[in-house]
């Protein structure tokens, strides 16, 4: 007799964020699952603005992938090559699964995401912005969309007695189709934490120090704005991570990485 293990349809799932784990979890019972995920652990990233203000909330922002799934499997490698049939890993290996599901969502500069896989370098990462920023007296954030005022947020939470400068080429916060009403009330809220705001202009160049590492700088809008800070931070620059899409699947994929669904 065929044992039903056997009969199960083969499911690889690339990448091990929200949707990837979700995915995998809700299969686990129904499918043979493969996991596939370049970092060491789950990394809660929608903490990471308060966890480096905060650093006693680290320790809960990475997650193992040791009891996710109770019958499949997580490999720790990363995807280089996918088509609609086959999966190439950077260790070599390639699975042939019978279904594939890409969740590898998108990256985004520091501190928003962090570029390592590794849980011990992310944590020195964090630590070493949140020493940074300790010893900063103002800080100037580029980007006044979701992550900028939410960082402006939490920043502004954790240190009352520093200075905040949201940056933003567009005339408002939080571009996008969003209700003015939001803006308002954000904007009230920025206004009594004290968060300076220079926007309707874009900066003539970024500053010459490096975004996240202490130094004194100073840059100007094109407006002709002066802007001087101890540290910034680059609150912009949401890229989806689809570049391993290869042979039928790349023609779903768009000038700016996105895929289109099928019925586009
Ligand atoms: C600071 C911040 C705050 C946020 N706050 C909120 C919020 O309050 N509410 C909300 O709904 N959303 C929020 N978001 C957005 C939310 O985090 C994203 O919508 C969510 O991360 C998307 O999940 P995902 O699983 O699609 O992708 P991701 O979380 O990006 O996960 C993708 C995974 O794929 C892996 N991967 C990438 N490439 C490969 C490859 N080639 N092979 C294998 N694996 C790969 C990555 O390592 C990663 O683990 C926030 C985001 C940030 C950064």
């Amino acid at each position: 007799m065929n044992d039903p293990a056997s009969l199960q349809s083969s499911i690889a799932i690339i990448g091990g964020g929200y949707a990837g784990i979700n995915v995998a979890k809700a299969l686990d019972e129904h499918a043979a699952v493969t996991l596939v995920e370049p970092k060491d652990a789950f990394v809660h990233n929608i903490a990471t603005l308060r966890a480096v203000v905060r650093p006693e909330f680290l320790l809960r922002m990475f997650l193992p992938y040791d009891h996710l799934l109770a019958r499949g499997r997580v490999v720790r490698d990363r995807a280089v090559r996918v088509d609609g049939r086959s999966v190439e890993l950077a260790s070599g290996t390639r699975l042939t699964p019978d279904i594939i599901v890409l969740a590898t969502g998108s990256s985004y500069p520091f501190p928003a995401k962090s570029d390592t896989d590794s849980t011990r370098d992310a944590l020195k990462q964090y630590r070493s912005a949140h020493e940074h920023l300790e010893r900063a007296r103002r800080v100037m954030l580029l980007g006044a969309g979701a992550v900028g005022l939410e960082f402006a947020g939490e920043f502004a939470a954790a240190w009352l007695d520093k200075e905040i400068v949201l940056v933003d080429q567009a005339e408002q916060i939080l571009p996008g189709p969003y209700d003015q009403r939001l803006r308002d009330e954000l904007n009230r809220q920025l206004r009594d934490l004290g968060v300076e705001q220079v926007m309707g202009s874009p900066l003539t160049g970024l500053p010459e120090i490096a975004a996240g590492q202490p130094g004194r700088f100073s840059v100007s809008t094109a407006a002709g704005t002066a802007v001087d800070a101890d540290i910034w931070f680059r609150c912009y620059g949401i890229a989806p991570q689809t570049g391993y899409l290869a042979g039928d699947l790349l023609a779903a994929r768009t000038p700016g990485g996105t895929c289109r669904s099928r019925r586009n």
